[in-house]
């Protein structure tokens, strides 16, 4: 497709999405489903959290990494996950996506989806998206032959079967083109992008499977400043549509993109609030800020 076509095709999708009613709430997610009879495994949203983990503890050879660890999030809520090294930040990610079983301590998806009962692949078909730090896209194929690449993995179409995108699928890549800032590059072979690109790149093969939440783990480790700043802007356009946790260093990148941080040590929650209200802790001071 030409960059003309991707863009008309963005625009249809952007203005579907804008003709949904997402009304934002207190908390920064969407209206609640009230009213409607639950499909098994459809996301229930009406306690407004989207993420809930309580008392999680996870031992590795007798180390407590996680210690009893309580955390919530809401719909469409851009969380940043900030401490020291060995802090539990990963083990946390782990957590979640079923990487890691905890020992002990409730994780749900929803209000009613148990995800300590569901395996690593069906929590991810369920809607949880995870960005390691390293990209992982395909350097041989072209920028949108990743994000259909993307589309057929989730759908479950083996990649010998003949797979045709239907024109709404179409629209949909081209909107994540958009998104990630690749339009120009769409027919570049990924292994020519810069590094941020190739971040973009994998960002947009996440959002090809319409995840409802994305972790993103040090999403900027590595990127030039240029690069940094365009993923703040585009972590600030994907919030309200999906809710993101990110775990970063990068206090510049931060401050950008922060609403509620959360500051994790030695696998508990140290501290929690706006960003400057964390900053100016004590405790968070002497164990990750210093003076
Ligand atoms: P962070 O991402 O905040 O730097 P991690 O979650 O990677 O921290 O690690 C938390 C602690 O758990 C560290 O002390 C780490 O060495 C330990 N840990 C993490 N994963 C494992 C594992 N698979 N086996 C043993 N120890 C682990
Ligand atoms: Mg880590």
């Amino acid at each position: 497709m030409t960059p003309d076509l991707l863009e008309a095709g963005a625009q249809r999708t952007h203005a579907a999405q804008a003709r949904r009613v997402t009304h934002p709430t207190e908390s920064g997610g969407r209206t609640p489903s009230f009213g409607r009879v639950r499909q098994h495994h459809e996301l229930d949203l009406t306690h407004g959290r989207i993420l809930y983990l309580e008392d999680v503890c996870v031992s590795f050879d007798g180390f407590r990494a996680i210690n009893q660890l309580s955390l919530d999030i809401a719909p469409g809520e851009l969380r940043c996950i900030i401490g020291p090294n060995g802090a539990g930040k990963t083990t946390l990610m782990d957590i979640i996506t079923g990487k890691t079983r905890p020992d002990s301590g409730r994780v749900f998806f929803g209000s009613t989806i148990d995800l300590l009962r569901h395996t690593e692949p069906e929590i991810a078909q369920m809607g949880i998206g995870r960005k390691f730090q390293k990209p992982t896209v395909f350097e041989p194929l072209t920028v949108f032959e990743n994000l259909e690449l993307a589309l057929k993995t989730h759908k479950g179409v083996g990649a010998s079967l003949v797979f045709r995108l239907q024109g709404e699928q179409r629209d949909r890549l081209a909107q994540v083109l958009s998104t990630i800032g690749l339009i120009e590059q769409a027919h570049q072979l990924a292994g020519r992008l810069s590094h941020g690109q190739k971040q973009w790149l994998e960002i947009g093969m996440l959002l090809m499977q319409e995840p409802k939440l994305l972790l993103l783990d040090e999403p900027v480790a590595g990127m030039t400043d240029f690069e940094t700043e365009r993923t703040a802007e585009l972590f600030l356009k994907l919030k309200g549509q999906h809710t993101l946790m990110v775990v970063e260093h990068d206090m510049s990148f931060i401050e950008q993109i922060s609403d509620i941080v959360t500051v994790l040590c030695e696998g508990a929650v140290l501290a929690q609030g706006p960003l400057a209200q964390v900053q100016a802790n004590e405790r968070v001071i002497e164990v990750y800020l210093g003076r």
